[in-house]
């Protein structure tokens, strides 16, 4: 939201206009689907290609059905479309995946992140896992790349 309504075509999942909560944001996507904006349903075989994708990754925590959804939908029209997201998780699925990804308002990442665990505990790192194989602790996650901003 917040970006051109005359962007040349605009199409979304059942999903996200449900979570429109501001009635500025609601009442711009109105103006948009009178433009010609489609809000169509995910295809199911692309929202496991998804899940499959964010787990790879390790982002499958941070993202919530309708980012899931929205990514779905993105690698469905990826030949001839851009996704717009400004949420870090699901520009890492998208960059995987092979879809264009623009910010709405933040910078865009350039690096993969990739996600690692972190024992509370004596602070060793390991690949997976919940729990510290050397004390026992639970295991945090936390990037492992740093983030870079074009
Ligand atoms: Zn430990």
């Amino acid at each position: 939201m917040g970006y051109p309504v005359d962007h040349p075509l605009l199409i979304t999942v059942p999903s996200v206009v449900n979570e429109l909560k501001s009635s500025e944001a609601s009442m711009r996507f109105d103006i948009a689907r009178e433009d010609g904006a489609r809000v169509e349903m995910p295809q199911p075989y692309m929202v496991d290609e998804v899940i499959s994708v964010a787990k790879q990754t390790r982002d499958i925590d941070e993202l919530s059905v309708t980012d899931i959804d929205i990514l779905a939908k993105a690698l469905e029209y990826k030949d001839d479309s851009t996704l717009l997201t400004d949420d870090y998780a699901v520009q890492n699925v998208a960059v995987m995946l092979g879809i264009d990804v623009k910010p709405v308002v933040q910078k865009k990442i350039r690096d993969i992140l990739v996600w690692e665990k972190q024992c509370v505990g004596c602070r060793k790192r390991f690949d997976e896992g919940d729990v510290c194989p050397i004390c026992g602790s639970a295991l945090k996650k936390r990037r492992k790349r740093k983030v870079v901003f074009v």
